[in-house]
């Protein structure tokens, strides 16, 4: 399935067996090479992350990921010929979508995510999203276009998140304005669609998922879509479900096993956070409680749980830590095995542990604890990231706890460990930057600040803070030829990205 950097689609597309799919690139241009396609990718996620609307929720990201590159692992070939990491994240917005941009990037409205009533339904969408990706459909539209037609694509992204208008964004934006017949535009789509719904049932079906979720979800929607308004979800109106695509579906379903598969705890979790930060108004947090109370009178455990911690988390906003401690409580112990039973039959179902002692810490480290308590939370802290040291959020809430507890000193030497293996989370540096201050070191502490704001694509700010850090009266001769080499570093950095563009 591979194909060489800057040749024609064409291998990628028939290798499928009895495929007769239109070839989608132009093998004299060729696709947007994997590189360049990443590159692409990373800067519109500059921008997505500096959203409000990125829900930038460490339990949520931790899932979304963990999940989504669970699924993508499952199938050999997923990353296809650009090996790219997958990164999925969630979007604050009402309306049902999901969708892929250049690079492996795979955004999920939080409506959706609220939608999906189990894990096998949230992945039909997910397998197809990531099937654009391995397919490349993305990375051949923009192969299409003419070099110079690039960066104004990327700000043609953006301005199709921001309307939220872009059903199933990347795909449908390339189609539109750039010249194509448009005949031809429905017919690739359709295409790339198929090929997608093809690649997304072979994922489901390596990563042990009931596939006949997918007709029932995508029918809930079209079904949602009636009662609620006269507009077609988004992920619907690109993903329209026809007869031929059912029967294309139930067709694949009939020659799979059937599976029961049993959900881990933590998608009921996460969908609790996410209801309380879909919308975080009044109105929005009434209605929250409304659900969350009438998932605890539901028959399922796991519901239940997931009730009592919405009830927490809800309680945390609102400031009210008590009530969220004691909600957290009965969370836990709706999830204690009675009599043995254990949820661990299914491959990602779990018990929910590690989400349980970041809510925890989180409620612990809400301001408006009595400063007396402290010393407790930071012990508290460093044992729930010894029992879950993959959990990033734990590890940066051990950093806080640290901080909090005035030992800044260590958590800045744990800090500079965690960025070292860490190299792309620009939260440790704002951290680190946290723990200087609080030890008076104004260089150190602005010097942090710049790697903060590089990481997060914003290297002109990163610079100022480097002059910041060079005017700070505790800079040492060491700090100063530190900042001067990293501010030509920068610069350099600044002209050739400026000079590829151009090229480009
Ligand atoms: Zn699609």
């Amino acid at each position: 399935m591979p194909v060489a950097q800057g040749q024609s689609s064409q291998g990628a597309l028939n290798a499928a067996p009895g495929n007769s799919l239109p070839v989608l690139g132009d093998s004299a241009r060729g696709d947007l090479s994997p590189v360049l396609e990443r590159k692409l990718g990373e800067e519109i996620m500059f921008d997505v992350r500096r959203d409000r609307d990125f829900l930038d929720d460490a339990p949520i990201l931790e899932y979304l990921n963990n999940f989504g590159n669970a699924l993508a692992a499952a199938y050999p070939g997923a990353r296809g010929e650009t090996g790219n990491d997958f990164y999925f994240f969630c979007v604050r917005d009402p309306m049902l979508n999901a969708f892929a941009l250049p690079g492996g990037f795979i955004g999920v409205h939080s409506a959706l995510l609220l939608a999906a009533q189990n894990e096998s339904e949230l992945a039909s969408v997910l397998s197809h999203e990531i099937g654009h990706v391995t397919q490349r459909h993305i990375a051949r539209m923009i192969g299409q276009q003419k070099g110079d037609a690039l960066m104004p694509l990327a700000a043609i992204i953006l301005a199709a998140l921001a309307s939220k208008a872009g059903p199933d964004a990347a795909i449908g934006v390339f189609m539109g304005g750039q010249g194509l017949a448009i005949q031809r535009q429905i017919d690739f789509t359709r295409d790339a669609e198929r090929e997608s719904d093809r690649v997304g049932f072979q994922i489901m079906n390596a990563a042990g998922f009931d596939a006949s979720g997918m007709v029932a979800f995508f029918q809930r929607m079209q079904a949602a879509t009636k009662v609620y308004s006269d507009l077609t979800p988004p992920w619907l109106m690109s993903h329209p479900l026809t007869s031929e695509r059912i029967s294309d579906i139930r067709e694949r379903i009939r020659a799979m096993p059937f599976r029961q598969r049993i959900d881990g705890l933590e998608f009921y979790l996460v969908r609790s956070r996410a209801r309380v930060l879909q919308d975080e108004s009044n109105q929005g947090r009434v209605e929250a409680q409304a659900a969350f109370d009438s998932q605890l009178k539901s028959q399922n455990r796991q519901q239940q749980a997931a009730g009592h911690y919405g009830l927490a988390y809800l309680a945390m906003k609102r400031g009210e830590l008590a009530k969220a401690a004691e909600a957290l409580a009965r969370a836990r112990a709706t999830m204690k095995p009675a009599s043995g039973a254990v949820f661990s039959t299914g491959q990602s179902a779990s018990d929910g542990a590690a989400m349980f002692a970041s809510l925890d810490l989180e409620i612990k480290l809400a301001s408006g604890q009595p400063p007396a308590l402290a010393a407790q939370t930071a012990k508290d802290a460093a044992l729930a990231h010894d029992q879950f040291p993959l959990a990033r959020g734990i590890a940066r809430q051990y950093a806080d706890a640290l901080i909090a507890n005035g030992q800044a000193e260590q958590a800045a030497s744990y800090l500079r460990e965690q960025v070292r293996q860490y190299r792309e989370e620009p939260k440790l540096y704002d951290l680190l930057a946290k723990a200087y201050a609080a030890q008076g070191k104004l260089t150190l502490q602005h010097i942090a600040l710049a790697e903060s704001y590089v990481l997060a694509g914003a290297v002109p700010a990163a610079v100022d803070q480097l002059g910041i850090a060079r005017k700070a009266p505790d800079a040492s001769f060491y700090d100063l030829a530190l900042i001067d080499a990293r501010e030509r570093e920068l610069q350099t950095r600044q002209r050739d990205d400026k000079k590829e563009k151009k090229e480009r």
